[in-house]
């Protein structure tokens, strides 16, 4: 049965499932359990051009739209949403070393991507999360060297990343390092909050960075400017969460649509009841229309039109539809969906996650606001 119509090119999208049920669906559960970073995953699907599907064919890219990555982010979280979340923080990287990093720190890293680099977005901090305005981890320029010191919290794939790009406040603002793991003071380590419900692809680890030296060249872009730079970054992986949100509410569907079709009680199927019949339609009409929003949201990064508006329509929509697509699934599968060895549960603690991880839900509304406001004040209305 297929309830889910390919929204681009439908060979491609027919090549990532027949890759994801093949390669990720049968370790998915073990990923979650265990919590560790799929590193075999991640790095065969570099091999497949899927983890630098976006990037520029002159750094060994694949050059291709970001309505075909909404299609690989949604199958893979179909499967897995862990590896999705593995290719989030490489896509982070990709993108801002793209979009701002001197032509040096492109060519030492952006090629490396297609070998399976892996990487992390280390923005919070224990007293920053959603406010990065100002940060404890501070950056000092020493001639030809910075000289940077603090510690980052929450860095998801950062058990196994090479990279880091990290925010540190510089005596004239926040600003973007790249940050090779390999360097002096650099190190990781699990913290008390390391292990979070969902999103399990790792711990999400602290990373230390403890008098680091780094060549001047590694900072990204402009000193002073890291704020907006990391929040437009967060544009293009915004918009790949909210597929990833409806890859999991796909998953959830799906699975308990077949539960349902089975299960017996009171002499009929439990979909055979109008009751449940109508909590299906209600989600396929939900996940239908959050999956359009992302689709949308993907053409206006391909388009390069108000990506911080309709990034953050997509995920605060996509990422509700999932929790309530998964909330679903538990529900009709009754003590069957509550058990450990059935998915909705992980379902259900990945889909919550993602209401909060790359940018709250308040915090997307705070954004989708600014434009609405912008958009009234333009037009000289009182
Ligand atoms: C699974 C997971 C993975 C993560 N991975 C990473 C990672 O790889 N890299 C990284 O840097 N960080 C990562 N994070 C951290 C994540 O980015 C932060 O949790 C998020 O930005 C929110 O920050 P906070 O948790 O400190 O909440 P706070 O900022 O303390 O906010 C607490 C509550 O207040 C609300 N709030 C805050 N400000 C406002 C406002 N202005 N208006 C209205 N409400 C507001 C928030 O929405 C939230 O509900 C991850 C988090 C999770 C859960």
């Amino acid at each position: 049965m297929e309830c889910w119509q390919s929204l681009v090119d439908d060979d491609f999208v027919q090549q990532i499932r027949g890759f994801a049920a093949a390669r990720i669906t049968p370790l998915a559960d073990d990923i979650d359990r265990r919590d560790y970073y799929p590193v075999d995953i991640v790095k065969a699907l570099a091999t497949e051009g899927y983890n630098s599907l976006t990037l520029d064919p002159a750094y060994g890219g694949g050059g291709r739209s970001y309505t075909l990555a909404a299609a690989l982010f949604e199958e893979v979280a179909y499967a897995s949403p862990a590896v999705a979340i593995s290719l989030i923080t490489i896509l982070q990287a990709q993108k801002i070393l793209d979009l701002f990093a001197n032509q040096r720190l492109k060519e030492l890293y952006l090629p490396r991507f297609r070998q399976g680099l892996l990487s992390s977005y280390a923005l919070t901090e224990a007293n920053h999360g959603s406010d990065i305005r100002s940060l404890d981890t501070k950056a000092e320029r020493h001639g030809g060297e910075w000289l940077i010191k603090g510690e980052k919290s929450f860095i998801t794939s950062g058990s196994a990343a090479e990279l880091f790009i990290i925010l540190a406040e510089t005596p004239i603002g926040v600003s973007v390092f790249a940050v090779p793991r390999e360097a002096a003071g650099v190190s990781t380590y699990e913290g008390d909050n390391s292990h979070t419900f969902g999103l399990r692809n790792g711990p999400h680890v602290n990373l230390v960075l403890d008098d680091l030296r780094l060549p001047a060249e590694h900072l990204v872009g402009e000193e002073g400017a890291g704020v907006r730079q990391a929040v437009t970054t967060l544009d293009y992986s915004r918009t790949m969460a909210a597929a990833i949100s409806t890859g999991i509410a796909r998953a959830a569907f799906d699975g308990a649509l077949e539960y349902a079709a089975k299960r017996q009680a009171f002499d009929r199927t439990v979909l055979d009841f109008q009751g449940i019949q109508w909590y299906f339609a209600e989600a396929l009409s939900e996940i239908d229309a959050a999956r359009l929003a992302v689709f949308d949201a993907a053409r206006a990064l391909d388009e390069e039109r108000d990506i911080a508006r309709y990034s953050s329509q997509a995920k605060l929509l996509a990422s509700r539809v999932a929790s309530s697509a998964a909330s679903l699934a538990v529900q009709v599968c009754g003590a069957h969906g509550v058990t450990e060895q059935a998915p909705f549960g992980r379902y259900l603690r990945d889909a919550k996650a993602y209401e909060i991880a790359g940018g709250s839900s308040e915090i997307l509304k705070n954004t989708i606001a600014k434009h609405l406001v912008r958009l009234v004040r333009r037009a000289n209305l009182p």
